[in-house]
């Protein structure tokens, strides 16, 4: 049985029962009620006037979930770089360039085809990169 915001009309605050599972007319004050999954698993028994409302919390949700997995995805980037220049440091590399991708931001732009020792070179992220997810690498520099 899913979870109800409410079990009443938003309307007339009639008790639905059965509790309606779609876009319903009220048997006691004849409105329209509206039906609509939350992203907290509920589901809402809405008026036409809450709709709008109801859909901008999904937004809202959806805006959450992207900027978690930028995060990680920043933060996955960041633990590969590091390994990487480890393992150039274990092969003698001594210099790397920062190469970037092809919508890198200011920032970023600025360091790319840059040369920097290893112990010198940012973390990625580039400090300072507007992009949601910094897409820069380093490449060995081949002396
Ligand atoms: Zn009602
Ligand atoms: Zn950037």
């Amino acid at each position: 049985m899913d979870e109800y915001n409410r079990t009443d009309c938003p309307y007339c605050r009639a008790p639905f029962d059965p509790l309606p599972r779609a876009k319903k007319r009220c048997p006691a004050c004849g409105q329209t009620v509206w039906v609509r999954s939350g992203p907290d698993g509920r589901r809402y028994i809405l008026r036409e006037a809450d709709l709008a409302a109801h859909e901008a919390r999904w937004e809202a949700h959806f805006e959450r979930e992207a900027k978690a997995e930028a995060a990680r995805l920043n933060r996955e980037a960041a633990r590969r770089t590091r390994e990487a220049l480890q393992s150039y440091a274990e092969v003698g590399t001594r210099m790397v360039e920062v190469c970037g991708a092809d919508d890198a931001c200011p920032m970023c732009i600025a360091v790319v085809g840059r040369a920097f020792a290893l112990s010198a070179a940012p973390p990625i992220p580039i400090p300072g990169c507007s992009s949601e997810i910094c897409r820069c690498d380093y490449l060995p520099v081949i002396e």
